[in-house]
């Protein structure tokens, strides 16, 4: 580098850079690398049957340990993950490792995985899920995707044809995160949903309360006549288990029962379980 000078060279501070703006940039630059460094892992965190106590499923949840910056969360590098489009790769590597651990639990436990709208617009993503189920050994019954309602809000083609090719195969799928985008019946209509996931926001947030019982007991006696599972997210107390359980849900998640663990810790609690130790979901 030439000898400049000055002190525009020292500048390095962008003021119009905001900290924010900085830390996305480096988690956009180490994300591509993350997976190679072995500094991601997946988690899975119990789905329960609020009749027998029983976990029907685990949702994989997957987990950055950066050796700087320490555990970061989806919540921060997934979107960056979907903008830079680094999300396909990291999702076809998450769905393979998941699927790998869900073919060594027993055939009733099924294996649920969250999908962007980007990976599933991505040219090639149902043969890629595909390819994972085959590699893991996984039989596609047993794989439940995970899509929210942003997924249609571009009405496009590649993605009823995704749901469809994979439907065909056996493959679930569940609407995450619901009533907090559009809430709209008509995807529900549409598309075979076998779950519905009830957003925690109903069950746990500031907004919770009667109001938000009615609501959830509305979209339970909905499912149930749909034939659908219907999940209570973010259960964290015995008191809403037992508020979502008498609204009508008969599915729960959250950290009453357990956070997302390791994958050695949920083939302990599914051990556990067949010792008839672990969850008494009910109080
Ligand atoms: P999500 O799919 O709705 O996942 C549930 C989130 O709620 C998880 O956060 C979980 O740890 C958290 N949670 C579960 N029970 C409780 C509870 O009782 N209380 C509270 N406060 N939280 C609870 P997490 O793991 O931080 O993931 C956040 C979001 O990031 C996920 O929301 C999902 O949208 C996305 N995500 C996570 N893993 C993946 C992935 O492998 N692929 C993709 N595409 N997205 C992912
Ligand atoms: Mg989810
Ligand atoms: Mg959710
Ligand atoms: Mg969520």
């Amino acid at each position: 580098h030439a000898k400049v000078g000055g002190r525009a060279q020292t500048c390095f501070y962008d003021p119009s850079m905001s900290r924010d703006l900085v830390r996305r940039r480096e988690i956009e630059a180490e994300l591509r690398i993350a997976i190679q460094r072995d500094e991601l892992s997946i988690f899975f965190q119990p789905i329960v049957d609020l009749e027998t106590g029983r976990i029907r499923c685990f949702e994989a949840l997957v987990r950055w340990f950066h050796p700087e910056k320490g555990e970061l969360s989806p919540g921060e590098f997934i979107p960056v993950a979907e903008e830079t489009g680094v999300i396909v790769t990291l999702g076809n590597w998450i769905t393979v490792q998941a699927a790998r651990i869900a073919a060594t639990w027993p055939e009733d436990v099924t294996l649920a995985v969250n999908l962007s709208p980007l990976q599933i617009r991505a040219p090639g993503a149902a043969l890629g899920i595909k390819n994972a189920l085959r590699e893991a050994g996984l039989d596609p019954h047993r794989l439940e995707l995970e899509v929210t309602e942003s997924l249609f809000i571009e009405d496009n083609h590649s993605t009823s044809a995704f749901i469809e090719e994979l439907s065909a195969l056996g493959v679930r799928f569940a609407l995450d995160d619901f009533g907090t985008g559009y809430s709209s019946l008509g995807y529900i209509n549409k598309f075979p949903f076998s779950k519905i996931k009830v957003d925690r926001s109903f069950v746990s947030g500031s907004e919770a309360g009667q109001k938000s019982d009615a609501i959830i007991r509305a979209v339970a006696k909905m499912g149930a006549t749909l034939g659908m599972d219907i999940v209570a997210e973010g259960l964290e107390t015995p008191e809403q288990v037992k508020t979502v359980r008498d609204a009508g849900c008969n599915l729960g998640q959250g950290y009453h029962f357990s956070r997302a663990v390791p994958d050695y810790l949920a083939a302990m609690l599914l051990a556990q379980e067949r010792e008839n130790t672990a969850f008494r979901a009910i109080a």
